[in-house]
């Protein structure tokens, strides 16, 4: 796109410095909050509207554009779906020449590549999947200033010869995408984002924006610091994603839990962690039989397999990807629907990042996990086990402590998750498990003794279904083989059911009072500081499981669940379903994911606004000019077809 009228703009002398050592220690940056002169943006208003079809900012959107128009550097921290595209897109456009964005993964330029050139902007992505010609052709294009953005790897940008390339350009601007690469400290590294700087020392004129959802301080600081932007402004938003519903639940029986969960989520877009291969491959199965179009992903499949799964997902609008974690860095699809975790993750971050796939369009979206005492033997086995040193072994358990309070807590989910990522004063949110259907907590202090003795007197040796025997008062071959009967300790939990003995000693296992052997035949043996406990010097707080069906669902509550888009209208439905159909027919042809001509977002706007022509068509969210002239006589025929 030619823009004869942009302004020269002159690079301002930057804004209050940031120093790195400024942040706290979560990370909280101090953001400048200087009233703003909003007539600057008039020229990207008109871009926001006429372009994305889009009527107005979101948060701090606005502020941040005109802050990168008018040549500063920033670090912009937004939530998964928080709009971060935007923020570099629109400077792109009103800024003269081009600006090269710095993404990690080809899949993930892909997406934004077609995004954008759906919405007439010129945009093209420069990696190792192009042939020589074609990129032969596109580094044409960016020598002549034909492009408003080039989308490129680093490792590419970094070559002496893109560089040279870039001497001859106009450069509006550096976009760092995933800015978090080039911290350690996550799981994301890429060393290449550490050279990076070489754009701050080459083109000290070109603005640059450094743009992550990652959360943490450590990361926060090291962004800062490895890519020289202490001069620029940071900008924070809150990372709540309250679109996602928050549920976890004790796992009784995983598959059929899965199954009630996915009952009436059929149709709808997925992703189902698992710990191992062989689970993925079987659970992937298991699915496809009872009727879901489900596929495996995990690093033991071809990679040909790996990669026609992930387009699978991609292009088409209801599969579920059951996978490890593998699976999911560069997904950009914005209408996943839920996200499982049959296993634990390994951590909150890790959990709040893997969720954080689910409803990037911000329409209602799932986190469901189950997790029972194997999840938690496991994890405390492998924080116990680790080779890492003391200090890194005091912050996984540290770690797993967190995440294992997150499954126990009977408080607002969504509270103790954004408390650990440093956010306060968060009211409890209505949209979680807990929320939905209150947990109850008790004393548990004496129902504790009981078990804490009982594995004792037991031996130390046996595993959980024995011991829940032997409290029961049960007659088990078992039992009278090692007399097991003749304890003091034999049938004095008579008053508990099996399922709330289950509950406790996981919980047990949780709080560190029981570890379960897991070399061995996983029996219990007493904690560390159980002494405490028995002595009845430390007082023991339970969680009672909700025990009622309502909870199996997801935390929904009773009755049948509305799926998160469903207009409780026959008519309604037919329409969206219709217009559904008309998408992929339009993405089929063009071979791109139906979400980069509309995202179901804008599908439910034109069934609740019902265009009657274009003019009543261009004004739905999300329509700009481009899509207009493409695609809005033929949904508009569908639409009126039905009306
Ligand atoms: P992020 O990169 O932060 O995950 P995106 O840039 O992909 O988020 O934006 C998430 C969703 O929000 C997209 O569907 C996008 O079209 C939409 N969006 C972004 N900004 C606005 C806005 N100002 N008004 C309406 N929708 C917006
Ligand atoms: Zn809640």
């Amino acid at each position: 796109m030619d823009h004869p009228d942009a302004p020269t703009i002159e690079p301002k002398p930057r804004s209050a410095a940031v120093d790195p050592n400024a942040l706290d220690l979560l990370g909280n940056l101090p953001v400048d909050l200087a009233p703003t002169d909003q007539s600057a943006n008039s020229q990207d208003r008109e871009i926001l509207k006429t372009i994305f079809g889009f009527e107005s900012y979101r948060g701090e959107q606005a502020e941040i554009i005109r802050h990168v128009v008018e040549g500063g550097d920033a670090l912009v921290l937004m939530p998964t779906g928080g709009g971060k595209s935007l923020c570099y897109q629109i400077p792109a456009i009103v800024r003269p020449g081009v600006a090269i964005v710095v993404s990690p993964l080809i899949a993930l330029m892909q997406d934004q590549v077609e995004s954008l050139k759906q919405l007439g902007v010129k945009a093209a992505a420069l990696n190792s999947s192009l042939s020589f010609r074609d990129s032969v052709a596109i580094e044409r294009q960016l020598r002549t200033g034909e492009l408003d953005l080039v989308y490129v790897a680093p490792e590419r940008l970094l070559t002496d010869s893109f560089l040279e390339l870039l001497d001859d350009c106009d450069i509006a601007l550096f976009a760092i995408d995933e800015a978090h690469c080039v911290s350690q400290w996550g799981h994301d590294f890429r060393p290449e984002y550490l050279q990076l700087t070489v754009l701050h020392n080459r083109y000290p004129w070109v603005p640059r924006i450094a743009l992550t959802a990652t959360a943490d301080g450590p990361t926060r600081r090291d962004i800062l610091e490895r890519l020289e932007l202490g001069q620029g402004r940071a900008f924070v938003a809150g990372f709540d994603r309250p679109n996602i519903r928050y549920s976890v639940q004790p796992k009784t029986a995983p598959r059929n839990q899965l199954l009630r969960f996915l009952a009436d989520r059929k149709g709808q877009a997925g992703i189902v962690y698992c710990l191992s291969r062989n689970k993925v491959n079987e659970t992937a199965a298991k699915l496809s039989d009872e009727g879901f179009r489900a596929l495996p992903y995990h690093a033991g499949l071809d990679s040909s397999v790996r990669a026609a799964n992930q387009d699978r997902f991609i292009k088409e609008e209801d599969i579920i990807m059951v996978a490890t974690i593998a699976f999911g860095m560069g997904i950009d699809k914005p209408d996943v629907r839920f996200v499982v975790h049959l296993d634990l993750p390994k951590s909150l971050e890790a959990y709040y990042q893997e969720t954080g796939r689910a409803g990037r369009d911000g329409l209602p979206s799932e986190a469901w996990m189950v997790y029972g005492l194997q999840d938690v033997a496991k994890l405390r086995q492998m924080a116990e086990t680790s080779e890492a040193s003391e200090a890194q072994k005091r912050i996984e358990s540290r770690k797993l402590d967190a995440l294992l309070g997150f499954c126990e807590t009977t408080r607002c989910r969504r509270q103790v998750l954004l408390e650990y990522f440093g956010e306060s004063d968060i009211p409890a949110c209505g949209n979680c498990d807990t929320c939905l259907e209150p947990v109850s907590s008790f004393d548990g202090t004496e129902i504790t003794q009981k078990a804490l003795s009982c594995v004792y007197r037991t031996g130390q040796m046996f595993g959980a279904a024995h011991i829940i025997d032997v409290l029961l008062g049960g007659d088990t071959e078992r039992i009278r083989k090692f007399r097991h009967d003749d304890l003091s300790t034999y049938g004095i939990g008579k008053d508990v059911s099996r399922d709330e003995w289950r509950s406790v000693i996981r919980q047990l296992v949780s709080l560190g009072l029981l570890v379960v052997d897991m070399e061995g035949y996983g029996g219990l043996r007493l904690g560390s500081d159980c002494r405490d406990v028995l002595r009845g010097d430390r007082r023991i707080e339970l969680r009672r499981d909700p025990t009622g069906k309502r909870g199996a669902g997801g935390g929904r509550r009773g009755g049948k669940s509305k799926g998160p888009i469903d207009f409780g209208d026959p008519e309604q439905d037919a329409l969206f379903q219709a217009l559904r159909a008309k998408r992929m027919e339009l993405a089929k042809a063009q071979g791109v994911p139906p979400y980069v001509i509309f995202q179901d977002k804008q599908l439910v706007a034109m069934v609740l606004q019902q265009p009657a022509n274009l003019s009543d068509f261009a004004g739905l969210s999300g329509v700009g000019q481009a899509k207009l002239e493409r695609y809005g006589d033929a949904f508009l025929e569908v639409i009126t077809s039905r009306t």
